[in-house]
Order: C-alpha cells, then sequence, then structure tokens
C-alpha cells in the first residue's frame, strides 16, 4: 500500500525540500513549454527555470 503511494507521488511529483519547490510535471511553461517549478514561499507561485516566468497560484487582499 505504502509503496504504491509512494512510487505515484515520485512519478507526479519531485520534491525538494531545502528549498519549499514541487515539481509537478503536468504544468508545463506557457512560454517555452518546459516544466514548471512549484514555489510555497514566500508566496504560492509557478516558477519556470528556462525562461524565468512566473506565475502566481493566489492574489489574495487582505
Ligand atoms: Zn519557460
Amino acid at each position: 500500500m505504502g509503496k504504491k503511494v509512494k512510487a505515484y507521488i515520485r512519478m507526479v511529483y519531485e520534491v525538494d525540500f531545502n528549498s519549499w519547490t514541487i515539481k509537478l510535471k503536468n504544468k508545463k511553461c506557457p512560454r517555452c513549454g518546459s516544466i514548471m517549478a512549484h514555489h510555497m514561499k514566500p508566496v504560492e507561485r509557478w516558477h519556470c527555470g528556462k525562461c524565468g516566468y512566473t506565475e502566481f497560484v493566489s492574489q489574495k487582499k487582505r
């Protein structure tokens, strides 16, 4: 059970705990088409390491 879930997560995500980066493999950059990295800190956003394109997930007003 646990092995299957772990394998699935590794298939879909690539997590870097040092920089809080999650690479979701089905999110692609609209500019260059490469896989984008998901950042949670300081704000949730998608970032393309190739061309530098950044897409903010939530822009909540306080
Ligand atoms: Zn890009």
